[in-house]
Formats: C-alpha cells, structure tokens, sequence
C-alpha cells in the first residue's frame, strides 16, 4: 500500500514537473509553445505529422502492405498467429523511433496523452466494437520495471483509462530471457508458459503493447487468455519493428 501511495506521489510530482516546466518537443527540440501542447508534449506540426496511414494492413499483423495482398510476407511465412487479428500504429524508425524513446526512456509522461489517444484511433480499426472492448495490457518482464523505473504500457492503460476504455490487467509474466536477445525461433519457446493470466479472461480482449517484432509475445498471450475463457484475443500495438 504505502509502495502503491510512494509510486502514485511520484507520478503526481512528475506530472507537476513536466507541466510546470515543459520540456521541448522530443521530434524537433522545439519550444511547447501553449497548453495543448504541454498536454500531449509535442508541438502542433510535429504531433499533425504523426497520422496513422491509411494503407492496407496485413489482416493477421495489422503492419502496412507493400505489394502484397491479404497477408504480408512475413506471416505468410510462418505458423499462424493465436491471435485473431492485431493493428500496429506507426513504423518503428525515424520521427516515430524518437517518440517511443522519449516517451519510454525519457519518461515524457505527455506523450502518453498523445500514444493513448493514437491507439483509441487504432481501435476502430479492429473487428470489436466499443462496447465489447476490454483492453488487456502485455505485462512487462519482472526485472525490466526495477531497471526501467516504470511500467510504460501500463501507465498507457491509465491514460486510456481517463479516455473511458476499459483496460483490465489479468496477465502476468514470469521471468524469462528478454524477447529483444533473442532470434525468431526462441523468441517462439522462450514464452512458453510464461505469461498466466490470473483472473477469469474477458471474453472479447485487446492486448495492447509498445513494439511488436515477431508477434509471439501476442501470442503467449492469447494463449493464457484463451486458456481462461477469451473468445476473441485480437492486438494493437504503437509500433511495428
Ligand atoms: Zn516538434
Ligand atoms: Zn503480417
């Protein structure tokens, strides 16, 4: 509890810190100039330079399609994933690199007034509807919290909290090797019982994360969840790597 209040505390005097002294826009170096901008921590053309395209999407993995159809090469060269369909927002390069690793690293927290909005966007981009949408966030590996100093996905789940979208935290991660460390076929096993969901499964879930690489974190994922009563596991994620 008194862990719980140290962490809330924090988070508030962080939030007073970046509000009452903005820091500049993380794309450009440019000054926040007003309010809005504070908000999300982005200056205006920056943040209307950051649009979803509008291309076709892979209908397993939800990256663009480049000549392509129906699914891209990268899933169709592999086993189907066990999730139902995934969304993925932006590119994982460039201006979009420099966002995540000033929101992730940098702990701009506006930014994720600005990530969380992107990703209810994204959400209408997948079969569920509104009503039926219980947001599930990926759980961090134990360890990477101590060393990061926050749970980014899950400060994420709060802003869409604020936003009205239900986020339900029922997965847990045991330790295991870091995905990032290893190549695609141990990335695979390397979960393998590693994600338990600890409460009954919604039955319509959106997992939400910061990157997907290979997809196999969604997918032990949706393995705990469809193991504990979900019907539909389907994914949004910022960037795809
Ligand atoms: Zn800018
Ligand atoms: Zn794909």
């Amino acid at each position: 509890m008194t862990k719980r209040l140290f962490r809330h505390a924090a988070r508030t005097a962080a939030y007073i810190r970046e509000y009452l002294f903005p820091a500049d826009c993380p794309i450009c170096g440019g000054e926040l100039l007003d309010s809005a901008e504070a908000w999300y921590g982005l200056c205006r053309p920056c943040s209307n330079a950051l649009v979803i395209s509008d291309e076709l999407r892979c209908t397993s993995c939800g990256r663009p399609l480049i000549s392509e159809q129906g699914q891209c090469l990268q899933c169709r060269n592999e086993e189907p994933h066990i999730f139902d369909g995934a969304f993925s927002i932006f590119p994982y390069t460039g201006k979009y690199r420099k966002l995540l690793s000033a929101y992730k690293f940098g702990k701009k927290l506006p930014l994720g007034n600005f990530l969380a909005e992107q990703l209810m966007e994204a959400l209408e981009k997948l079969p569920p509807t509104a009503s039926e949408r219980v947001l599930v966030p990926v759980p961090p590996r134990p360890g990477k919290i101590r060393k990061a100093g926050w749970d980014q996905v899950a400060y994420l789940g709060s802003r869409l909290r604020t936003l009205g979208q239900p986020v339900y935290p029922c997965l847990k991660r045991l330790p295991s090797k870091s995905q990032k460390e290893l190549d695609k076929a141990d990335r695979k096993t390397n979960l393998k019982g590693k994600i338990l969901c600890t409460k009954p499964a919604p039955n319509t879930v959106i997992l939400f994360d910061d990157v997907i690489t290979t997809g196999a974190t969604l997918d032990a994922c949706t393995t705990a969840l469809k193991e504990n009563g979900a019907e539909k596991v389907y994914g949004v994620c910022l960037f795809y790597d």
